[in-house]
């Protein structure tokens, strides 16, 4: 008979560990399940600097999400590497269906976040991973000395951009507009940054090369011009860095929960429509996606997770009915 826990948490990032770490502290027998790495999106980050009492500069995502594990496993959160491929959440006993086993409990927490949103170009399949990459802390070093183009004009496009600068010869942002998303203080030393220049108006439409890419074809999109960026003979190779927003990992739960646009609809106690289950961090719908903001939401999950078993297991048939007296808070 396998273990019933008080609360599942699908996902390791910034919600999925602070809810870890809240439900721990709780008292609650808690899992948390994460497929890959800790850390979620500021695993891909190469510089936190906007974590309240993150108070090494330069230090890197993934160092901050090791912290944050250690501190849920502190509270006695437990922890399984799995890849869950179907859910059960109605009724008072949820199952997580991963591929190493099956995961019930009382309640779940959906902090399952989102993943890069593809550049959308022409063999953009057959060159990521030979010259396309979704992380500069990963995979900047691979590119030092070569020429580096970064698509996107937001937050992550502009840090990653000045992150590359201590790698590549030359970094040039790819944005198709003509003025940058990102926060004016990154903005400044993005244009302070002599290595780093931008092509405006500018998608990138196909890609190239043999083993690694060789060309880039960028579309002007107010003149429709195509130019064709080569590799330096002597290079060989280019990089292309992708940072073009985010699409929330939410198919599990498709017809399942409420959702807009892909993203889990939840009230602002992280409640979804099914009584007992939560959503926390980016995979939600919300305005503001920052570590800070999920691991915020996380926190209430596991707050709000906590007080419905209190609640249901007051209740003589400890039913999954949504109590009223909740509905005050
Ligand atoms: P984002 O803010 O959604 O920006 C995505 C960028 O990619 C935008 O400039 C967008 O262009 C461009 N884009 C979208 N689809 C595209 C396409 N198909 N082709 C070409 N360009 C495309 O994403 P993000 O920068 O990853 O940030 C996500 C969230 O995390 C934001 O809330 C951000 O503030 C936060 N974040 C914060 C920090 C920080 O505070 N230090 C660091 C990283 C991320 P348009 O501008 O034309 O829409």
């Amino acid at each position: 008979m396998h273990e019933l826990y008080d609360v599942i948490i699908l996902g390791g990032g910034p919600a999925g560990l602070t809810a870890g770490l809240y439900a721990g502290r709780g008292g609650l027998r808690a899992l948390i399940v994460e497929k890959g790495q800790d850390g979620g999106q500021i695993a891909l980050s190469s510089d936190v600097e906007n974590y309240p009492g993150q108070s090494a500069p330069g230090e890197t995502g993934v160092v901050l999400a090791e912290r944050m594990a250690e501190q849920a496993a502190r509270f006695g959160a437990h922890r399984c590497a799995d890849e869950i491929q179907a859910v059960e959440l109605s009724g008072g006993t949820k199952a997580l269906i991963g591929l190493n086993s099956t995961y019930r409990a009382r309640t779940v927490i959906i902090a399952a976040g989102a993943h890069p949103r593809p550049i959308g170009c022409e063999n953009e399949a057959q060159f990521t991973g030979r010259g396309i990459s979704f992380c500069a802390t990963c995979d900047g070093p691979f590119f030092r000395g070569l020429d580096v183009y970064v698509v996107g004009g937001g937050d992550s496009a502009a840090e990653e951009a000045l992150y590359l600068t201590r790698f590549a010869r030359k970094v040039t942002i790819i944005h198709r507009r003509d003025q940058l998303r990102a926060a004016q203080s990154i903005q400044d030393r993005v244009f302070a940054q002599p290595k780093i220049s931008v092509l405006w108006d500018s998608v990138v439409q196909s890609v190239n090369g043999g083993d690694a890419l060789e060309t880039i074809t960028v579309k002007n999109v107010k003149s429709g011009a195509l130019t064709v960026i080569q590799a330096d003979e002597s290079a060989g190779m280019l990089g292309l860095f992708a940072f073009t927003g985010y699409l929330p990992n939410s198919g599990l739960f498709q017809g399942l929960l409420e959702m807009e646009n892909g993203y889990i609809k939840t009230d602002e106690n992280m409640r979804t429509n099914i009584p007992g289950v939560y959503a926390a961090g980016d995979i939600r719908v919300k305005d503001v996606r920052q570590a800070v903001t999920a691991a915020a939401d996380g926190a209430i999950a596991a707050i709000q997770a906590e007080r419905y078993l209190g609640q249901t297991d007051k209740e003589p048939s400890a039913g999954v009915s949504r109590p009223q007296a909740r509905k005050k808070m």
